[in-house]
């Protein structure tokens, strides 16, 4: 993609009203824009970020199994009365709307009610589960705070999967898959280092839940690490004696850090089944009802928190499966000679079938050509000069670790990743 057609700018100047780090670089970058409070649109740049966070789920989804659909975000009160969670004594922060004929409606903040309920008329027999069903929809939540930027909006989209298993071994076979499965998301999305399996509590479904928590300054709860075992304990789970017990823990050898929490895994039981009646008959004809998890990441909490967690004084630093583009190529000058010499080398990395952004804006200084890359932070950066020319090579420059090397023209290829 050639810079000088995108229609965002970058900002020098931090928005006014926004104390989110994340927020405050993605907006400067021009990757979202906010529309108000707690609600942010996501431009080309951002978007491309997004969808790669997208991808690498959907594709650790599939390989459990997952079957993706697509929920309404309007909802019926009926079926949310089944459970009684209608009230907004049971769900505080719910928005919800009226028909012109004032049939109330509510809208979406999360998805067990709807979709057991739909399960309903599809699934009955043994044979037809277990069942792993997800989707990425937009959430909307009236949240009290919305001060963080993108990893707490009153809008959001959520990967949420929910599982529909036969018995509980079925089930913990299950549970135990995702967080394998959740695991690799957050390697692969580039902050496995920072994000610890943690025990927390249930809220209102269960008694316990497990968190995937991401150690970072700006994360709104704070846990309690194991180093050894990289096991960790939510603040609010502290002083229960019989949890620290359960795994083994002892509180002096425990570090308390802040942290963002980017997922969570959920033991239903059989509380939405039996709401709705979703059952099923078992070889001999008894009739059980269905044992239930569920699995929520957002992803716009997962993309703040990998700008927190890997963002630099410049700017911010995109780990390489998330990053928009695998390298800025940058071209310095406006005289025939780079002219030509960029062009060139645009047009052979796409070639090879390269991601590339290119600085090919006419009469914008070398210095701001380099501040405007170190903000966007693509992994890489390559600079094509009069003086890279005279070399016969082009200069690279990691992101990460800031290394600069020239690299032959012929080297330049196998130099970035796809
Ligand atoms: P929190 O305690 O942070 O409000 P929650 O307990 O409400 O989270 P769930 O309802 O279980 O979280 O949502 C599942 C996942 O969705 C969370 O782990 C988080 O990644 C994400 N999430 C929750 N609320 C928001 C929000 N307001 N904006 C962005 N992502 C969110
Ligand atoms: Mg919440």
């Amino acid at each position: 993609m050639r810079q000088s057609i995108l229609f965002t700018k970058t900002q020098k100047e931090a928005p006014k009203g926004e104390v989110a780090r994340n927020a405050i670089l993605l907006i400067r970058a021009g990757y979202i824009y906010k529309e108000m409070a707690g609600v942010y649109a996501y431009l080309p740049l951002g978007l491309r970020v997004f969808r790669n966070i997208e991808r690498i789920i959907r594709e650790e989804m599939d390989a459990v199994g997952g079957q993706e659909l697509l929920l309404t975000s309007l909802q019926s009160q009926a079926v949310w009365e089944k459970t009684g969670r209608w009230s907004d004594d049971v769900i505080d922060n719910w928005f919800k709307t009226k028909l012109v004929d004032e049939t109330p409606l509510g809208i979406a903040s999360t998805h067990e009610e709807p979709l057991t309920n739909l399960l309903t008329h599809y699934a009955s027999s043994h044979r037809d589960f277990p069942l792993y069903i997800y989707q990425f929809q937009t959430k909307f939540r009236n949240e009290l705070r919305a001060k963080s930027g993108i990893m707490r909006g009153r809008e959001f989209v959520m990967k949420d999967l929910y599982s529909f298993c036969r018995n509980e071994e079925e089930h913990a076979a299950f549970y135990a898959r995702m967080k394998e499965a959740y695991t690799n998301v957050f390697k692969r999305v580039g902050i496995g280092e920072q994000t610890y399996f943690t025990y927390a509590s249930g809220g209102s479904f269960s008694k316990a839940s497990d968190e995937f928590q991401t150690v970072t300054d700006a994360g709104e709860d704070t846990i309690y690490i194991d180093e050894e075992t990289r096991f960790s304990i939510n603040e609010e789970m502290l002083d229960d004696e019989a949890s620290l017990k359960k795994f083994n823990l002892s509180k002096e050898k425990l570090v308390a850090k802040k942290s963002a929490e980017v997922g969570n895994i959920f033991p239903l039981g059989t509380k939405f089944s039996e709401a709705f009646g979703l059952m099923y008959r078992d070889e001999s004809g008894n009739e059980k009802p269905v044992i239930m998890g569920s699995y929520g990441i957002g992803l716009g909490r997962v993309m703040g928190t990998i700008v927190e967690v890997c963002a630099d004084e410049k700017g911010l630093r995109w780990p390489h499966e998330v990053a928009p583009f695998s390298a800025h190529l940058v071209r310095l000058g406006d005289s025939e000679t780079v002219l030509t010499a960029a062009e060139k080398t645009y047009e052979e990395l796409l070639r090879a079938g390269k991601e590339i952004f290119y600085d090919d804006r006419k009469g914008v200084s070398a210095g701001e050509k380099l501040a405007d890359a170190d903000l966007l932070g693509m992994p890489m950066r390559i600079v094509v000069s009069e003086k890279t020319i005279a070399a016969n090579a082009v200069e690279f420059r990691d992101r990460m670790d800031r290394r600069v090397s020239m690299v032959p023209y012929g080297e330049v290829f196998a130099r970035i990743g796809t």
